[in-house]
């Protein structure tokens, strides 16, 4: 394996004398990965990518840049270039002027900076529009000044701050797959810090959460959806239903889990050391249940079945998401299912309505066990 670009080590930042914005973090990033921090607000995401950057230094631990202890180096120092939230332009200076003026300011003739320019333009596809002005461009087109601007100077690691969030969600959509086809052709490494879980799956390759100035999980966005190591990661990325209840058997690999708040038993693959007796959550996605009108169950191996009347519909077009009130619990919690609106599946989500008396199931192996 080539060594990690960055190597964060123990690193805790702490404002006061005892509030941990960053706690005890240790992760290492390789070279040319997109990595994402996401979080909720206030988790600490921002001041770890601040620290990266140098604008905070870590109250304990270390950072390495390609091997080299940056911890307190000053951020000109530091082979690594941030792009913030606000598109951070120079409103009175051209668009060539703004990504040539980092060049400028470390001396840097106007004959070697013209072409570095130009590439960098070419770059995020603002080749001809050189000669504007900030005020003549589009929110998204600004945003491109700002990441030219940070990568006329070729970082190693470039710092993104919730780039993406001043702008709408269809020209968000377009940067995200800018931003991936960026940096496959600059071949940097990418840090991005978002609190968009969306966001977050659809560019990085690895995603790290954090909760509470912690990191939560480390993983490929379908790793951290299909597998997610806890009730926190499994609810901030993506939808679940959870299931909370006391493990009652434990036969052939599965756990049988008693439910009470649903007066039901359901099954799940059994999590390594579970004990009868032991409280487990099972986590099932919406789009891993289906209703029996539209989708059969096997009739030769066990499933999880759940009955209840439909509250409420919402149609997505090519699915449908429905909220399915439990029959027999006395609160009667909603349970969230996601069907295609596909005529190959019977009936279709679409031709159900509110109301309606539905027979939930899914397979064990679909539920995710939540030991906590
Ligand atoms: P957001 O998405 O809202 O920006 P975040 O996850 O990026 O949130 P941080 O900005 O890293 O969160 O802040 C983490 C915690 O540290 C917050 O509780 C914040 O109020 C606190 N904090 C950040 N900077 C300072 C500071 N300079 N002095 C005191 N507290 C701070």
């Amino acid at each position: 394996m080539t060594p990690p670009i960055v190597t964060i080590q123990n690193v805790t930042k702490r404002f006061g004398a005892s509030f941990r914005a960053v706690d005890d973090v240790s992760l290492d990033i390789a070279d040319n990965e997109f990595f994402a921090l996401l979080g909720p607000s206030g988790c600490g995401k921002t001041t770890l990518l601040r620290m990266l950057a140098g604008f905070e230094i870590p109250t304990e631990g270390t950072i390495l840049l390609s091997g080299d202890d940056i911890t307190t180096k000053p951020p000109h120092r530091r082979p690594v270039n941030m792009v913030f939230q606000s598109y951070a332009v120079f409103p009175h200076m051209t668009v060539a002027e703004n990504v040539a003026y980092g060049l400028k300011v470390t001396g840097m003739p106007k004959a070697e900076t013209t072409p570095k320019v130009q590439e960098a333009l070419e770059m995020v596809r603002l080749g001809p529009l050189g000669g504007r002005r900030p005020d003549q461009l589009s929110g998204g087109q600004r945003q491109r000044v700002a990441l030219a601007r940070a990568l006329v100077k070729r970082p190693k690691v470039l710092l993104l701050d919730e780039p993406l969030s001043a702008l709408d969600k269809k020209l968000r959509e377009e940067m995200q797959l800018e931003l991936v086809r960026l940096r496959h052709e600059v071949g940097i490494t990418f840090i991005m810090v978002t609190h968009d879980q969306e966001e977050a799956m659809a560019v990085a390759s690895r995603i790290g959460v954090m909760q509470a100035g912690k990191l939560a999980q480390i993983a490929p966005p379908s790793e951290l959806y299909e597998h997610p190591a806890n009730r926190f990661t499994a609810d901030f990325v993506g939808s679940i239903n959870f299931f909370d209840g006391t493990v009652r058997g434990l036969d052939g690999g599965m756990a049988q889990v008693r439910c009470e708040r649903l007066a039901s038993d359901f099954l799940v693959d059994a999590p390594a050391g579970i004990r009868t007796g032991d409280a487990l959550t099972i986590g099932v996605r919406p789009e891993k249940m289906a209703t029996v009108d539209t989708m059969r169950p096997p009739a030769d191996r066990p499933v999880n079945r759940l009955a209840g009347t439909v509250a409420e519909i919402a149609y997505l077009g090519e699915r449908s998401v429905l909220h399915v009130a439990v029959d027999g619990a006395s609160d009667r919690p909603l349970v969230k299912v996601s069907q295609p609106n596909d005529r190959r599946l019977g009936r279709g989500a679409a031709a159900l309505s509110s109301g309606a008396a539905v027979t939930l199931w899914w397979r064990p192996e679909s539920g995710i066990a939540l030991v906590e």
